[in-house]
C-alpha cells in the first residue's frame, strides 16, 4: 500500500539538514519519520441534463446513473456537489 507524505515536509528536512553533511541513511530515517496521510482517489463525475420541461430539470450522474430533479433556476452543482455514489461533480454537462 502506498504511503503519502507532504512534499513540503521533505523540502523542510532538506533545508534543515543540508545534503552535504547528512548521510543517505540519516536522510531516509528523517523522511521515514514523517507522518503519513490516508489518501483516496477522487471519482469525478458530471450531472448530465436528461430532461427539461416546464417545471423542472432532471439530471443524471455520469458515474452511477442516479437522477435528481430540480425546479428551474436552481443550480444543480450547488444543490448536489457530490453524488451519493461519492463522485465529485463538475459543471460539464450540468447546465442549460
Ligand atoms: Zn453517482
Amino acid at each position: 500500500m502506498a504511503e503519502y507524505i507532504k512534499r513540503r515536509s521533505v523540502h523542510s528536512i532538506i533545508e534543515q539538514t543540508g545534503t552535504l553533511t547528512f548521510t543517505r541513511s540519516k536522510m531516509h530515517k528523517q523522511v521515514d519519520s514523517l507522518p503519513t496521510t490516508d489518501v483516496v482517489p477522487v471519482i469525478r463525475g458530471s450531472w448530465n441534463l436528461l430532461r427539461h420541461d416546464r417545471f423542472s430539470d432532471v439530471f443524471q450522474c455520469s458515474e452511477c446513473g442516479r437522477k435528481v430533479s430540480l425546479t428551474h433556476g436552481r443550480d444543480v452543482l450547488e444543490q448536489f456537489p457530490y453524488c451519493h455514489c461519492g463522485a465529485k461533480m463538475s459543471a460539464e454537462g450540468g447546465s442549460i
